[in-house]
């Protein structure tokens, strides 16, 4: 399957590129970087420390599109939308792993999906899609009268938008098994006289330092006692193969926007 990594110079493009190379049944087709950016023209292969591999950085979108069956998108909201598009017109595969898109991009990309396969998910990693399930049953499981959900999460110091979108993905799964809509019910930033804790709300809490890739921790608080569960993430290759896995499994299916759930089968 050949694939074009999009944003191909950033953390996960980089870690993108060294994985398609590893792994069989895909190979790098083309490696796209916004213009202007002082890394096009480089070997992709180079860049990411996979060795030489013969694919120059370019900013040529409808060029690195052309003759390609999928696109891995690791990049920001704006620019997923207008891959979104491009990829829907040239009905390849598009992974999207961008995170901190608002209700306009998730319209634009919905849209998008009526013509392509589209993978979408905070979080591509088994581990942590397993964890959204035990989550949801965890939730269900535990009364809203009596267990407060909170979900905490910690990131590097580059990252750019609040909360994760693993730390959305896994309250999403916590409203689910609670049968309550996230964006109504919950809680993104405390600040000054907040007033006591809402019964039933679902409340986030953001750290940044260093270089940690992810920690994320759903907590179940009740009257003196508390259930963690949590998921901490060591390597960024564990995303990059799942977004690899997801390509390959999107390869032969119909239109549609589907999760990293469908992918490995955890979907109820
Ligand atoms: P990063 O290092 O900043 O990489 C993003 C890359 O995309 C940069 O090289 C950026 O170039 C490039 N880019 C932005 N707009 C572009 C455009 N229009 N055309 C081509 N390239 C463009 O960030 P990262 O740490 O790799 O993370 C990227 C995204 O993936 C974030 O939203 C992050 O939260 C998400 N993420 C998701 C998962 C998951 O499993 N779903 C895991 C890790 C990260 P410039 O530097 O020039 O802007």
């Amino acid at each position: 399957m050949k694939l074009v990594v999009v944003g191909a110079a950033g953390r996960m493009g980089q870690t993108l590129i060294r994985v398609i190379k590893e792994t069989e049944g895909v190979m790098l087709h083309a490696a796209i970087e916004r213009a202007g950016s002082d890394k096009l023209g480089a070997d992709a292969g180079e860049l990411a420390g996979a060795g030489h591999l013969g694919v120059p950085i370019t900013e040529d979108v409808l060029a690195g599109f052309l003759h390609a069956d999928g696109v891995i998108d690791f990049t920001s909201p704006a620019a997923t939308n207008e891959f979104a598009a491009l990829a829907a017109q040239a009905r390849i595969v598009h992974v999207i792993g961008t995170t901190g898109c608002g209700p306009e991009d998730e319209a634009k990309i919905a849209a998008a999906s009526r013509h392509a396969r589209i993978v979408k998910s905070g979080n591509m990693s088994l581990g942590v899609n397993l964890l959204s399930v035990l989550v949801q049953q965890a939730a269900k499981a535990l009364e809203a009268a009596g267990w407060d959900i909170e979900v905490l999460e910690m990131h590097h110091k580059h990252k750019v938008d609040a909360p994760s979108g693993t730390a959305l993905l896994l309250g999403a799964a916590a409203a689910r098994g609670r049968g309550i809509n996230l964006a109504e019910n919950s809680v993104r930033v405390r600040d000054g006289h907040t007033g006591a804790r809402e019964a039933g709300s679902i409340g986030f809490a953001t750290l940044r330092g260093g270089s940690v890739i992810g920690e994320h921790s759903v907590l179940f608080a009740s009257e003196g006692e508390i259930v963690t569960l949590s998921h901490s993430a060591g390597d960024r290759s564990l995303f990059a193969r799942g977004a690899v896995k997801a390509a390959l499994w999107a390869r032969d299916k119909k239109p549609g926007l589907y999760s990293m759930l469908d992918v490995l089968g955890l979907s109820a």
